[in-house]
């Protein structure tokens, strides 16, 4: 099945006999400018939102800790709060996962004009452009996007759950989970800092492969583009990249609907980084940094 793959690093003959109509947003696409000051600060919606998705992950890890307190006048404490810790250890390791596919698909199909994901879709390829202005953004303005996301689906599915009578730690895996993808966006933006400037402790916690390390990330913003997608811990990456799981989703797409993602053809200038422009950011963050 790879050997069919239609790949840009095959050669160009290859390419060139692909009998499927294929479409690919990757050559119509302007490079993004950079971004202004403006652009980079917190308005009072992003920190409403930013507010918002914060408060729905607190209340469901209170009811996750009401739930296991409760059980723990019936079965000890070590036997209630052992499934809501084992629950909260799963979600932050498939929060990475669920980073890793929804990087890759917004990376690789669609454009500002697609609906519901368009916002997202143009920041994350206009971030190819210019990957350290992930660095200069305010909190709030960084995480509010996925932030709204968790706050109008948090709240209704913890009132499923507790409809169910689900227990405790199912509450506490949709917390986790949930505050996992909305910190993605800060671990990226670490994952991008000069370590001087991290705040203490991040930088043992990316070696430590606790949060995404920026020797991992750095190898997703170097040629070829399609790989170490995931963003939280990056635990995931390897495995992914190991066992080419994004390619074979990549082929399946493609045969099915004809469409190419970004990945598979050269990059143009709205893929890949704008040296000057990173070169110009004072200061002198840098996104390819191996360290
Ligand atoms: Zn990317
Ligand atoms: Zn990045």
């Amino acid at each position: 099945m790879y050997a069919m793959t239609p790949r840009c690093h095959l050669p160009p003959p290859c390419r060139a006999a692909s009998t499927t109509p294929a479409t690919s947003t990757a050559l119509s696409t302007p490079p993004p400018s950079r971004a202004g000051p403006d652009e980079l600060r917190s308005t009072w919606a992003h920190r409403a939102w930013t507010l918002a998705g914060s408060a729905a992950v607190l209340s469901s890890l209170s009811t996750s800790a009401t739930l296991a307190a409760a059980d723990a006048d019936a079965n000890g404490a070590a036997a209630a709060f052992a499934a809501p810790l084992a629950a909260a250890l799963a979600a932050y390791s498939l929060a990475d996962l669920a980073t890793g596919v929804y990087h890759w698909l917004v990376d690789n199909y669609g454009d500002a004009d697609t609906p519901v994901l368009g916002p997202q879709i143009a920041a994350f390829q206009g971030h190819h452009r210019h990957p350290s202005t992930i660095t200069r953004r305010e909190p709030c303005n960084n995480l509010h996007a996925l932030a709204r996301a968790v706050a109008l689906a948090l709240p209704p599915s913890g009132a499923a759950l507790a409809a169910a009578g689900a227990p405790a730690s199912a509450h506490a895996f949709a917390a986790v989970f949930a505050a996992c993808v909305v910190l993605s966006q800060q671990f990226h933006a670490w994952a991008h800092g000069n370590p001087r400037r991290l705040p203490p402790g991040v930088g043992a916690m990316q070696r430590a492969g606790v949060l995404v390390s920026r020797a991992q990330h750095g190898a997703h913003h170097r040629a070829p583009y399609d790989n170490n997608y995931c963003i939280v811990s990056g635990m995931w990456n390897a495995t992914l990249d190991r066992h080419r799981v994004f390619e074979a989703m990549e082929m399946v797409v493609f045969l099915r609907t004809g469409v190419r993602p970004r990945s598979w053809d050269e990059p143009d200038a709205a893929w890949t980084e704008d040296y000057d422009d990173t070169a110009a950011v004072a200061g002198g963050d840098t996104s390819l940094d191996t360290q």
